[in-house]
């Protein structure tokens, strides 16, 4: 006779393992969740993010925070443009006529999914060296920083520890496969009071240039901030070896040689960088990525099948992954059914889910700077957007 009620630990505190916890506090099914970081605001959590209905906007509502989610969304911010290099605008939609997408924060994300449940529940500055049997079914966690003389066993570990789990090697022979391209992450800092032009320039949402093997992205964040990417088709180690990080005013420089020829109003948005640089060489798992069942022990999110962010799908993935996975495990407990059973539900159900997404992030990566870029990028905001979507006048060049 199995258990209905299995001890679970979770490893990872980011959006996948958070949207868990709170599903199975609400099903009455207590977690720990380990996270390598000191403590919520141990780092900046990266840029904007957008939900998508049938994805991430469902997982939202499954975890009962709409009203929450309401506060902290910004459905303001759905706008696209696309510019060339001369600075022309190509393609400029304000607000979606298509899906509704709204745009959130990645901070304030996590905030509120942290805030629904037990704040105990989060052992802060814990990191998985190492999961192992313990010879009776369960698991036993080697972690970094909990202070405990031993290691704690649990029935069910769910890795939700990101691109480079320290759980896959225990179910998958795969790595993440770097696609080819890195980006170079900066932000501009108070855009509407400091920089009013690159404000106008972005709009809304987010703007797209690319020229040949390059590329710069831009979209804006809450609180007048704007997340920039340069994107390059590159060697993974090209950005280290290019740019000398240590030096910012140097690698503002150097970004600017690289988008040589490019308008100056473009241009602008590097000049007005704050100076943080971040290389993200950008890495893949194989669509259709999946792992025989092995017994209280499960992926969830990126650590799952970690996907190129060029279409957006990434944490729409990893919430709905949660959801689903805290679904099946509380119906189990509230139904007296074995609860490892409804983890292989679970996991077959995911595989089949996310390989459409996966797909096309791996498709959309491969478009980046492919030399019908510029085109594929176009007739594809045109497809995303209402038939009638306007093509808007060029932009003055300075
Ligand atoms: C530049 C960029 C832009 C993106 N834009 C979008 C977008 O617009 N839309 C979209 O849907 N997706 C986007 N994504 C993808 C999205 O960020 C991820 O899919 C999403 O964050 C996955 O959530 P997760 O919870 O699975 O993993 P993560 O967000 O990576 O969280 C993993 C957590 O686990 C912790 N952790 C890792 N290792 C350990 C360990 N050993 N022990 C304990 N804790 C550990 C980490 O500190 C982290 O808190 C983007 C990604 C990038 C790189």
């Amino acid at each position: 006779m199995q258990s209905t009620t299995p001890c679970i630990a979770i490893v990872g505190a980011g959006p996948a393992g958070l949207a868990l916890a709170r599903v199975l506090h609400l099903g009455g099914l207590p977690a720990t969740l380990y996270e390598q970081e000191a403590g919520p605001h141990d780092r900046p959590q990266g840029g904007t993010l957008d939900l998508h209905e049938g994805t991430g906007l469902l997982a939202i509502e499954r975890t009962g925070l709409q009203c929450e989610f309401s506060r902290i969304a910004r459905p303001e911010d759905q706008g696209e443009r696309l510019y060339n290099r001369h600075g022309e605008l190509l393609f400029d939609q304000a607000q979606s006529a298509g899906d509704h997408r709204p745009e959130v924060d990645r901070q304030a994300l996590r905030g509120m999914l942290l805030d629904s449940i037990p704040a105990d529940r989060v052992r802060w500055g814990c990191a998985l060296r190492q999961a192992e049997p313990n010879g009776d079914g369960r698991w036993r966690l080697h972690l970094a920083g909990t202070g405990a003389t031993s290691a704690p066993v649990f029935d069910l570990v769910v890795g939700a520890d990101g691109a480079w789990s320290r759980l896959r090697p225990l179910l998958s022979a795969y790595r993440p496969q770097y696609s080819g391209l890195t980006l170079l992450e900066f932000g501009i800092d108070d855009v509407d009071h400091r920089h009013p032009a690159v404000a106008a320039l972005v709009g809304r949402g987010k703007m797209m240039v690319q020229g040949q093997g390059i590329s710069l992205i831009a979209q804006r964040n809450g609180h007048g901030h704007i997340r920039c990417y340069a994107c390059f088709r590159v060697p993974a180690d090209w950005v280290g070896r290019r740019f000398d990080l240590n030096d910012p005013a140097r690698v503002r420089a150097q970004l600017l040689t690289e988008f040589d020829g490019f308008a100056p109003a473009i241009r602008q948005l590097i000049l007005a960088g704050n100076g943080h640089f971040r290389p993200l060489p950008i890495h893949a798992l194989p669509v259709g990525h999946h792992w025989a069942h092995v017994r209280g022990l499960s992926l969830i999110g990126d650590a799952a099948h970690l996907m190129s962010p060029f279409a957006g799908e990434g944490v729409n993935a990893a919430l709905l992954d949660a959801v689903e996975l805290g679904r099946h495990l509380v119906a189990a407990h509230q139904q007296g059914r074995d609860w490892d059973a409804a983890l292989q539900q679970a996991e077959t159900t995911m595989f089949e889910r996310v390989i459409e997404a996966a797909a096309g992030s791996a498709e959309a990566a491969a478009e980046q700077l492919s030399h019908d870029g510029e085109a594929l990028t176009l007739e594809h905001m045109i497809r995303h957007h209402a038939p009638s979507a306007p093509l808007a006048p060029a932009l003055t060049q300075d």
